[in-house]
């Protein structure tokens, strides 16, 4: 089967009792036993539930990968991920990760002393020179949030098996529609199914994907014994979502390219961070290792946080809120909002500038989006000349 066919149909077939063709939701927490110590093969959900299999079977599909778990988000999923090492052992970073990645590998050095640290891995010699003899794995999030930095997979996941580590991709920004990392090497995958693999901001959820079969058991123990996994309803939700997932992609990456281009020749506008653009220093490299250039960018203005606030404050269909990957679009405000967890001092020397905007962009009509974003160009540039004084915006 084909990507857009695997959506639809893998997994979802679940009910024999009356040949549903969507799955159903098993609402239940537990399950009548044939007889003493027989199954239909399921007991209790937390270990497992139809419609949580239904999902973790699409996703596995989609990623082409052995096996997947549906857990309750995408931190979930990251936590059950550090759940296969243990003290002592090394994780190195992208330097420009998530924010709530990098605050739980701060928890989780304090608590347990799993050493992280973090380099820029658009440069290849920093990570070898990076590594440490008890590297266990190196964290690869590409594009990267939110400045749209893309790392090379492949090179990556090589350094990482020459090292005896494992290379684990955060997924999340370009779903198993515009990228593929197991077909580049890596080992386990991380989804926060919260964004393009839901699509309608109307959940949180994530999914952890491994491809070595030692690795399956292990999953399926850590899922059950953190108690980490999807309710059966968000699974449903999920899944449903996942059904759109090419038309909705498709039509996320025509609106990102048409906003790129307006934003990339407005006067206003500094630099926009949007891989799809020639002008991205990475653009060859996304063109190489993704199918698509999806929906995320980041720009910077001229001008200050006055600007910027009076920008965020301006749109009218680009609501300011966090998340991503949903129908609508979003604005939002990195340093303040996303990435107001992580440690000032990573954020700055990441390149995350309080003058840096992220936009979701969104399926709407790509005319009315060009034109809110015109008219809040417009008048936060002329409100910058009066004198008016703008407190900036709390969020
Ligand atoms: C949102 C996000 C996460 C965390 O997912 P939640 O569902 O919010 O817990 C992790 N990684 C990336 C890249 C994300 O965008």
């Amino acid at each position: 089967m084909r990507l857009q066919t695997t959506t639809i149909h893998a997994g979802v077939n679940k009910d024999s009792a009356y040949n549903s063709v969507i799955t159903p939701i098993y609402q239940t927490s537990t399950f009548r036993f044939e007889d003493i110590g027989t199954t239909k093969g399921y007991d209790y959900t937390r270990t497992a539930n139809p419609t949580r299999t239904a999902l973790e079977e699409n996703i596995a599909a989609l990623e082409g990968g052995m096996s997947a778990k549906a857990v309750a988000t995408g931190m979930a999923a990251i936590n059950v991920a550090l759940h296969f090492f243990r003290t002592g052992d090394h994780i190195l970073c992208t330097h420009d990760c998530y924010g709530g990645t990098e605050r739980l590998f701060r928890t989780y050095s304090e608590l347990y002393g799993i050493e992280i640290s973090y380099v820029d891995m658009t440069d290849l010699s920093a990570v070898t020179h990076a590594l440490r003899p008890n590297t266990k794995a190196l964290w690869i999030e590409t594009p990267s949030n939110p400045l749209l930095n893309i790392v090379d997979i492949q090179t990556l996941s090589d350094i990482a098996h020459n090292h005896n580590a494992l290379a684990i991709v955060d997924n999340t920004f370009l779903s198993p529609y515009n990228q593929q990392p197991f077909k580049l090497g890596a080992d386990i995958i991380i989804h926060s199914t919260t964004k393009y693999l839901n699509g309608h901001s109307d959940v949180v959820g994530g999914a952890i994907v491994v491809n070595r079969p030692e690795f399956v058991d292990r999953l399926q123990l850590l899922v059950n014994a953190l108690g980490q996994g999807a309710s059966p309803f968000d699974c449903w939700l999920v899944l449903r979502g996942i059904k759109t997932l090419v038309p909705r992609m498709r039509l996320h990456e025509e609106n990102a390219n048409a906003v790129a281009r307006f934003l990339e020749q407005h006067p206003q506008i500094k630099k926009v961070n949007y891989p799809g653009l020639p002008s991205h220093p990475h653009h060859a490299l996304a063109r190489r290792q993704q199918h698509g250039f999806g929906g995320m960018m980041s720009f910077e203005v001229n001008g200050g946080i006055d600007e910027v606030n009076r920008i965020l404050r301006a749109t009218k269909i680009f609501a300011i809120a966090e998340s991503l990957g949903g129908i609508e679009s979003l604005i939002c405000h990195p340093a303040s909002m996303t990435h107001a967890s992580m440690h000032p001092e990573l954020r700055e020397k990441a390149g995350i500038t309080e003058r840096v905007i992220r936009l979701s962009v969104g399926i709407e009509d790509v005319n009315d989006l060009i034109e809110d974003l015109e008219q809040a160009l417009d008048s936060a540039k002329t409100v910058s000349y009066s004198a008016a004084k703008q407190t900036p915006i709390s969020v």
